[in-house]
């Protein structure tokens, strides 16, 4: 074996193992999704389904696909008078 073949042979694994490593990043990156998800989640707001207040979602309670700002808006259930 020559010294090229050596040194050509190392290129070629180095290739490979980048290659692997871009392809297992690639495919590993929806466990860190910053940078996909920054406009979708974090802060959405939600309407009270009872007062009509707008609240982030987090902090929002939901209940049969309404949602309400407080517990206690969450019992009194959808406001139907104003609709
Ligand atoms: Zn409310």
């Amino acid at each position: 074996m020559t010294k090229l073949d050596a040194m050509v042979r190392l290129l070629f694994w180095i290739a490979l193992i980048a290659a692997a490593f871009w392809f297992w990043r690639k495919f590993k990156s929806p466990e860190a999704p910053r940078r996909d998800n920054s406009l979708d989640s974090p802060l959405k707001m939600v309407r009270c389904a009872q007062c009509g207040v707008h609240l982030p979602k987090d902090r929002a309670i939901t209940r049969g696909g309404n949602w309400y700002c407080s517990q206690a808006h969450l019992e009194k259930g959808p406001d139907e008078r104003q609709r």
